[in-house]
């Protein structure tokens, strides 16, 4: 019999009550390290104070006016998005989902504007995630994503992850753009070298194509850069943010340069919920945090010694072990000889919120403001959990 929430999750059977920090608590008051934010959403802890004092002060002001008046907390948050990334102009919205579907409608309005219709298909790259809309799984074009959803919109040419000369053999004159997230996160922690970026920018200028960057995990300041994209000192046209932009309030974001939003008038795009003051709030307070001076660089500091202590577990470890990767704290081990799936709750068990992501990878992506007694516990519990492993057997199914 199904149950009356709607089963599209494997759940495990735990629930956490509160959080504070970098620590999660369930209800018989055990306390949990928190190494994966809810999917890279919580990028500043629980209850940070800050966002606590957002949601408070406005709560009691006004939650929600449609965007039919002026939100003055939106227009506050688009010109400091502004200020500080390649935009020109931002389109707020609720979720990851929803920033790709508008980047997507924008990628498509801006050649129709230029009169050339038919310029419409968006190369993407394999095992990557873009949402759950039929469009995000069109273009991520997995198998485990797509099945049973037919008929999918078309307009999507995915090719093997990095692979260039692909890249180049599948635009055709219909080509529109290329949409890419700078480091893979569902699929397994994978960043795109930067000299791929790089090509990318330079593939799509040649071919007049707008390109796309996937921000929603890896932006944000979770690379130690607002935007991973920023490492390979280039600019795309239109960035797709989402998850750590909120702090756990639910807020996307489109980000396009002007000339790629040209086609983007009044009328054409909207949103009941996007933008509204409460989340606006919250967003505002989430980049007081971030843009403050020095912030940036306590992240790339904590993510070497994250980093480092991993490759050293994976050096005392090589046979579970068998690649540290990610970028900054957006972070994975490859364990092929145990599925992370099955990780995960022994490490749950003992303390350590991780996650599994695609390629057999063990995922953290741990609050931003991590510090180094975090990180000592993480690794402690990790190597505790691997010795284990070693001594009496995998966690199996
Ligand atoms: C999470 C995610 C999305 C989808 O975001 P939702 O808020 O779940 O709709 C899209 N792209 C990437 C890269 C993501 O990590």
């Amino acid at each position: 019999m199904i149950t009356p929430l709607l089963p599209t999750y494997r759940r495990m059977p735990i629930s956490f009550e509160r959080g504070s920090g970098t620590s999660l608590f369930d209800a018989d008051g055990k306390e949990y390290l928190d190494f994966y934010s809810g999917i890279g959403v919580n990028a500043l802890g629980h209850a940070h104070p800050a966002l606590v004092k957002a949601v408070q002060e406005q709560a009691e002001k006004i939650w929600h006016v449609s965007n039919l008046f002026e939100i003055l907390g939106q227009q506050h948050m688009a010109e400091r998005l502004v200020a500080e990334t390649f935009a020109d102009t931002v389109f707020f919205s609720n979720s990851g989902a929803e920033s790709i579907e508008l980047a997507i409608k924008m990628v498509r309005k801006y050649h129709f504007d230029k009169g050339n219709k038919g310029k419409f298909r968006i190369v993407t790259f394999a095992s990557a995630f873009h949402g759950r809309t039929l469009a995000g799984i069109a273009a991520a074009g997995q198998e485990k994503l797509i099945y049973g959803f037919d008929p999918l919109p078309d307009g999507f040419d995915v090719v093997p992850f990095c692979d260039l000369d692909a890249v180049r053999a599948a635009i055709t004159p219909e080509t529109g753009g290329i949409m890419v997230e700078p480091v893979q996160g569902e699929g397994g922690i994978r960043p795109i070298p930067l000299e791929t970026l790089q090509a990318l920018r330079a593939i799509a200028d040649e071919h007049g194509l707008l390109l796309v960057f996937d921000e929603i995990q890896c932006g944000m300041g979770r690379t130690g850069k607002l935007f991973a994209f920023e490492w390979a000192d280039i600019t795309p046209d239109i960035v797709a943010c989402a998850k750590g932009i909120g702090g756990g309030f639910p807020i996307g974001a489109v980000l396009a340069t002007e000339d790629a939003a040209s086609g983007m008038t009044a009328g054409t795009h909207g949103t009941t919920y996007g933008g509204n003051p409460l989340a606006m709030a919250v967003g505002n307070a989430v980049l007081d945090v971030m843009l403050a001076p020095g912030f940036m660089d306590k992240v790339v500091n904590i993510a070497e010694l994250l980093r480092g202590r991993l490759e050293g577990l994976r050096q005392r470890h090589p046979s579970w072990i068998k690649q540290v990767r990610g970028k900054g704290l957006m972070l994975g081990l490859q364990m092929p000889a145990v599925e992370p799936r099955l990780a995960v709750p022994d490490l749950v068990a003992r303390g350590l919120v991780a996650a599994p992501a695609g390629d057999s990878v063990l995922r953290f992506l741990p609050p931003l403001i991590i510090d180094e007694g975090d990180v000592d516990k993480a690794i402690t519990i990790l190597d505790e959990a691997l010795t284990d492993w070693s001594e009496n057997g995998a966690p199996s199914a």
